[in-house]
């Protein structure tokens, strides 16, 4: 699996490192279009994982014993890889969680107790369920208010908007750098420069952003930066909170347990700095050190080239999906990155999504976990396509090839 770096390019056909995408569907090699709801593993990942509990497997952090000292380091070196991914200044601003809606929730509920009613948080219609729920308890259990950054009709962010909600009252915006439905890319830095000049902290929600585009949490300036890894071509079960360490400083603990804690007597404890602070309990030590995996993978590659790579797959599958008649595509910001979503006229999402598999292809269907931005885009689910480093221009041609013979079963 060693690879020099910075060597492979697109063209090489990174499907042969995806093992699932060897597969046939109902007798079709698969398509695989859903990777916005999660992403394939690379064989790398795959045997990384093996590895630590075919080799070394133990606890972290505890053992003297050499199993547990390889896996602790293992462990270790995953933070460091998360953290020179991101470009944050140090490991110690990584924290592990179960996914991207813990890191929220963690956020939440920690920056939560430092705010009182009347205290507001700005969001965007944009978000994913993961990015409004967490905030939502807030305003039940404290009387936070929430603002909403609407979207314009192109389907780009409101900026001027978004600077008239901000003021005095203003304590964090919490905002996704790439939606999941529209694809729709946000200026996250000009966010943060305006929500810092009042005062305000900034989460970026980079779930989906972190997969398409190089991210430098540092030039973002955010407080907090949350993705998940099964998104990232890694393992389920993992999620990276960072938090700039005067901001992660600053929150109390979390969860509370074993590893986070400094002394414990019955009458007094003392917890440990972060990130360990926010880590309680075991971490998913076979699952970090498999995102470190994704990462040593991603860092083989060209980057740069894979992501142009997909803006052409994209660019030439919207071309072709706008031409056939009756297809209508929402995902239209000039700011965009791959992910189509769109309907049928007169066809149910759901009988496009079952004829695709039948070819299969896999797309998803519904309200993609973010149920206020189909109140604002009129309807009650889309069809998304989602395209990752291993599609090829041949997915979208039977994409294509697919909605057409959709129309036609229909018509
Ligand atoms: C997938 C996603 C999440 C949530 O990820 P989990 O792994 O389910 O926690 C949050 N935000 C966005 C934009 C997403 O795409």
């Amino acid at each position: 699996m060693a690879r020099a770096l910075n060597v492979i390019k697109p063209s090489d056909n990174l499907k042969q490192d995806f093992p699932a995408l060897a597969r046939l569907v109902n007798g079709k090699p698969v398509i695989y279009l859903d990777s916005a709801a999660s992403a394939q593993k690379p064989q790398c990942v795959i045997d990384t994982m093996t590895n630590v509990m075919s080799e070394h497997y133990a606890n972290v952090h505890r053992g003297v014993y050499t199993f547990s000292s390889e896996t602790s380091i293992a462990f270790e070196d995953a933070r460091k890889k998360v953290a020179q991914f991101i470009k944050a200044k140090t490991d110690r601003e990584i924290v592990f969680t179960r996914n991207a809606t813990e890191a929220v929730n963690l956020v939440a509920h920690c920056f939560g107790q430092s705010l009182k009613a009347g205290d507001e948080i700005i969001l965007t219609e944009l978000e994913h369920h993961a990015n409004i729920v967490p905030w939502y308890f807030l305003k039940e259990q404290k009387g936070v208010v929430l603002k909403i950054v609407p979207i314009k009709p192109d389907r780009s962010l409101d900026m001027a908007a978004f600077e008239k909600l901000l003021g005095p009252k203003t304590k964090l915006v919490a905002v996704t750098q790439m939606s999941n439905v529209l694809g729709t890319v946000v200026d996250v830095a000009d966010i943060v420069k305006k929500a810092h000049a009042v005062g305000a902290k900034v989460l970026v929600d980079g779930s989906q952003s972190i997969v398409h585009f190089d991210v430098d949490v540092q030039a973002i300036g955010c407080d907090f930066f949350v993705f998940t890894g099964h998104k990232l071509y890694g393992p389920s079960g993992i999620g990276v909170l960072y938090g700039r360490y005067d901001a992660l400083n600053a929150l109390p603990p979390y969860q509370g347990g074993g590893e986070m804690i400094e002394l414990v007597t019955f009458d007094k404890i003392t917890y440990k700095e972060p990130p360990i602070r926010f880590e309680a309990g075991t971490p998913a030590i076979v699952e970090v050190i498999g995102l470190g995996a994704a990462i040593d993978y991603l860092n083989g590659l060209d980057r740069a080239a894979c992501h142009a790579q997909e803006k052409k797959i994209l660019q030439e599958a919207e071309k072709r999906l706008a031409a056939i008649p009756g297809v209508t595509i929402y995902s239209t910001a000039p700011e965009r990155a791959s992910i189509i979503s769109f309907a049928v006229d007169k066809i149910h999402p759901h009988d496009v999504a079952t004829v695709l598999d039948q070819l299969g292809i896999a797309v998803r269907t519904g309200h993609h976990c973010a149920q206020p931005l189909m109140k604002v885009l009129g309807v009650t689910g889309t069809v998304r396509a989602s395209f990752a480093l291993y599609n090829t221009m041949e997915d979208a041609e039977k994409l294509i090839e697919g909605v057409q013979k959709v129309k036609k079963l229909f018509s």
